[in-house]
């Protein structure tokens, strides 16, 4: 007789949770998924997937007055309620065919929240369940800093069921949730201003793209505030009033902080079990995803490492190949694509020119900045740019950049390309085409 209830039990029905409880079951193990929220996890219900369609809803204000270079008349009026609900319906859609995925692969799927009780037993509710490893797969949570009025301060979550849009909105940070949350509401007519604390926008990302976009960003009408802190927020009779380290007090209805994402370990006992946390709370694991107490293992955002979903879904089912399957390559996590879904799009793989000089002897680069042709008869005035780091020691492609319509479907095309090593020479023997923006990433020279 087996010695515990379940072979595995996974704790969150997030991107990572869900795959690896879907392949275990369907490799033959007895899996149980707990849940406390809505099934999906953040990418389904506060992330990704209404952050998408936010975007999409917004581009109308663009496209629509780009159609009247093309000879159409437009009246456009926009119901924040209607793209709201319609959203909420689609989730709602989302969070049954997640469940049902779980339960036609045999999954177990059980309500609440989890704690461990040791390393081999959960409880969830008044339940207690036994298994022979557990998976943590708990996400991560928004971080909003210790600062006077903190509690005044909003996260992304809320953005995805605000009732109205606000007049006036302050984001604090410079990343993806700031650009991609702040593009969208200033395309929809909100004013938003961007705090952020370093001296250019999106770190990380090549100099010439994250100056790009700025500028674009900026043109759009988003007022983009650098080497700026919020140090105090407070209410006013009708709005709130951030304090800001240059003396200046912003009045704003809106005030969002978007500065990052920590490890969601809170309430599961995993420190009284020994297991080992990373400074900002994530648990350490081995190539294998398994923590230091050998029955515990955790996938995804909460091991504070690189917080995607396509990242955390590959996780789950690598942990699942492993312990139930016939095993599998360990995730190359080198050269992932990624994308910024603000407005113009910015996609990305492979390394910055500034990398690049970090690793190579000798670096190539080429760029080119345009208007895109689907403009030229519209009055909107947005440049496309697009750019290759290439290493002149042996002419591989190191990195391509781009920001402009399209760019994460371009990106990922390419991300096969950088994947299987392709060199600058077979780009250019690629022959493009016409006419589309992807031509120019094969017509640099
Ligand atoms: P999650 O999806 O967060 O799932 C964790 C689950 O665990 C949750 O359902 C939670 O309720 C549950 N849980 C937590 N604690 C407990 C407990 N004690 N008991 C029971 N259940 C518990 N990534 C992309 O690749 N592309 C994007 O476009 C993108 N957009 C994003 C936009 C926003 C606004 C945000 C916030 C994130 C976005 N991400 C995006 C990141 C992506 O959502 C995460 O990397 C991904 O969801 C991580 O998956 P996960 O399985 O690790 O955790
Ligand atoms: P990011 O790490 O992308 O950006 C955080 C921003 O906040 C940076 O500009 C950072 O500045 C700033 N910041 C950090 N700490 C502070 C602080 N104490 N005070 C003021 N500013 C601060 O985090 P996000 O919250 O935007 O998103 C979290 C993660 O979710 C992302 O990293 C990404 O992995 C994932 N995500 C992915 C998306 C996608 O794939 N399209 C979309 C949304 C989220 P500095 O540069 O100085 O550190």
């Amino acid at each position: 007789m087996n010695e515990y209830d379940y072979d595995l039990f996974v704790v969150g029905a997030g991107s990572g949770g869900v795959r690896a409880a879907r392949v275990a079951s369907e490799l033959g193990a007895a899996v149980a998924i707990g849940e406390i929220d809505r099934m999906g996890g953040t990418c389904v219900n506060v992330g990704c997937i209404p952050k998408k369609l936010f975007v999409y809803g917004s581009h109308f204000a663009y496209d629509l007055n780009d159609a009247r270079g093309y000879g159409w008349s437009t009246q456009p009026s926009f119901d924040w309620a209607t793209l709201k609900e319609n959203k909420d319906r689609e989730i709602a859609r989302l969070n049954g065919i997640y469940e049902s995925l779980l339960t036609r692969a045999g999954v177990d799927v059980m309500r609440g929240r989890v704690r461990l009780l040791d390393s081999h037993t959960v409880e969830i509710g008044d339940l207690q369940r036994s298994a022979k490893r557990i998976l943590i797969a708990t996400g991560g949570k928004a971080i909003v800093p210790d600062i006077p009025g903190r509690h005044h301060a909003s996260t992304s979550n809320a953005v995805f069921s605000l009732e109205e849009l606000p007049k006036r909105m302050m984001i604090v940070g410079a990343g993806y949730i700031a650009l991609e949350l702040g593009s969208m509401l200033c395309a929809l007519g909100v004013e938003v201003t961007l705090i952020h604390r370093g001296e250019e926008i999106l770190r990380g990302f090549d100099h010439d793209l994250r100056c790009h976009l700025h500028a674009e960003l900026e043109a759009k009408g988003m007022r983009i505030v650098l080497e700026t802190q919020v140090t105090e927020i407070r209410k006013t009779d009708s709005a709130f009033e951030a304090r800001l380290d240059s003396g200046v007090l912003l009045e704003t209805d809106f005030p969002l902080f978007a500065i990052g994402r920590e490890p969601n370990v809170e309430g599961l006992g995993l420190q009284e079990l020994g297991v080992e946390l990373g400074q900002r709370g994530g648990v350490v694991v081995d190539d294998d995803y398994s923590s230091s107490v050998p029955s515990i293992h955790a996938v995804g955002d909460v091991i504070d490492h690189i917080q995607l979903t396509p990242v955390a879904v590959a996780e789950g089912m690598h942990f699942a190949h492993h312990f139930y399957g016939r095993g599998e390559h360990r995730i190359d996590y080198a050269s992932i694509p990624t994308a910024v879904f603000c407005q113009p799009e910015l996609a990305t793989v492979g390394l910055t020119e500034r990398e690049a000089w970090h690793r190579c002897q000798d670096v190539r680069v080429y760029k080119s900045v345009f208007t895109p042709l689907k403009l030229a008869l519209s009055e909107r005035k947005e440049h496309t740019i697009v750019k290759l780091v290439v290493d002149a020691s042996n002419d591989r492609v190191l990195g391509c950049h781009m920001a402009g319509h399209g760019a994460a479907e371009i990106i990922q095309g390419l991300a096969v390309a950088i994947k299987a090593g392709a060199t600058k020479a077979q780009f250019d023997a690629t022959v493009g085409i016409h006419p589309t923006a992807a031509e120019e990433f094969v017509t640099l020279r």
